[in-house]
């Protein structure tokens, strides 16, 4: 009987470490172990051994049964161990391979130069109002001392939405609201968009401006040239100096167009200032009194300042971007740029 065992423990042992799956483990289970196993076969003839031939047979059996469950469960463990390694090297990350780039957004240069011409403003002791974007005519040309028959108000200037109902063309519009709400001093200055029927490489339909408008006791010319001059040298460089040019506006008397000398060229006469060394960057003057008047405001006591700022100009001058309508196309070549 000892003979017999350890022949089934040795074949056990040989065909147990030449499997190499699981299910075959299961299959060498139940030939070596199972129901219908030459062990079981030989537990059950052991009612036919005398009393003293049993003690010594059941124990030889249990440990033949022991080892090879013994055999089994470590080479289940080999297996498990080698199908895990097999996984991980099919699965391995390269830790190394260059990732998905998310993209990542960016501000648009209208609004990088809209932050920082705020950011200036509120650092000169500005605040900063807002309007709505559709106005109606008192606000956009009436209280702005702008007549009837002013062609601005023609129908191919502005964009009308209902008889007394438009698009502003201006952000003078919000000046005109903070004088309506607020006695003087006011300081505010007032960016936004702005809507006008004209498309070519220096105009589009919408753009944007950003207005100041200063009203207290004793504020002159001087203050105006003052505080612009600081604001030029800020966004376009120390080097950069500016200039008045008389002009007219209905709501402003004097008037002047604002020039500053050339970026590119300080002065020189390049491409860009067309030779004159200087580039326009927007409309000042003084408020004009009937502008006053009109809002319940004494001009006898109060003087102020407004000016208008196009941030388009702007941001096409500091950038060096050579059209307007870049703009507004949403190219990402165009706006990654920034
Ligand atoms: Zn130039």
């Amino acid at each position: 009987m000892k003979e017999k065992l350890e022949k089934i423990i040795a074949s056990a042992q040989d065909e147990i470490a030449a499997g190499d799956t699981l299910h075959q483990l299961n299959q060498l289970k139940s030939k070596f172990l199972g129901k219908k196993s030459e062990l079981m076969d030989m537990m059950k003839q052991m009612s036919s051994l005398s009393s003293e031939e049993k003690p010594e047979a059941g124990k030889l059996l249990n440990l033949a049964k022991k080892q090879i469950n013994r055999l089994l469960n470590s080479r289940e463990l080999e297996i498990k161990e080698l199908d895990y390694r097999r996984t991980l090297s099919i699965e391995q990350i390269d830790i190394t391979m260059p990732g998905r780039r998310r993209e990542k957004g960016s501000l648009h240069p209208i609004t990088l130069v809209m932050q920082e011409i705020e950011d200036i403003f509120i650092s000169m002791g500005f605040d900063i109002a807002e309007g709505p974007d559709i106005e109606d005519e008192f606000h956009n040309f009436d209280a702005l001392n702008t007549p009837k028959d002013h062609p601005a108000r023609d129908l191919s200037d502005t964009f009308y939405i209902g008889d007394d109902v438009l698009l502003r063309t201006q952000t003078s519009t919000v000046q005109v609201r903070v004088m309506q709400n607020h006695k003087p001093p006011i300081r505010i200055i007032s960016p936004g968009s702005c809507y006008r029927n004209e498309n070519d490489a220096s105009h589009s339909p919408m753009f944007h401006q950003v207005e100041a408008l200063v009203v207290d006791d004793g504020i002159n010319f001087a203050d105006l040239r003052d505080i612009l001059n600081v604001f030029v040298k800020k966004v376009f460089g120390d080097q950069i100096e500016s200039r008045f040019r008389p002009h007219f506006f209905p709501f402003t008397e004097p008037s002047a167009e604002i020039d500053i000398s050339c970026v590119k060229c300080y002065g020189k006469g390049c491409n860009l200032c067309k030779g004159s060394g200087w580039l326009e960057m927007g409309g000042a003057g003084m408020v004009d009194p009937n502008v006053f008047e009109m809002l319940d405001i004494d001009s006898e006591k109060y003087t102020g300042y407004a000016f208008g700022l196009g941030i388009e100009r702007i941001a096409m001058i500091k950038y060096k971007i050579p059209d307007m309508r870049l703009l507004y196309e949403n190219d990402v070549r165009f706006l990654r740029q920034f």
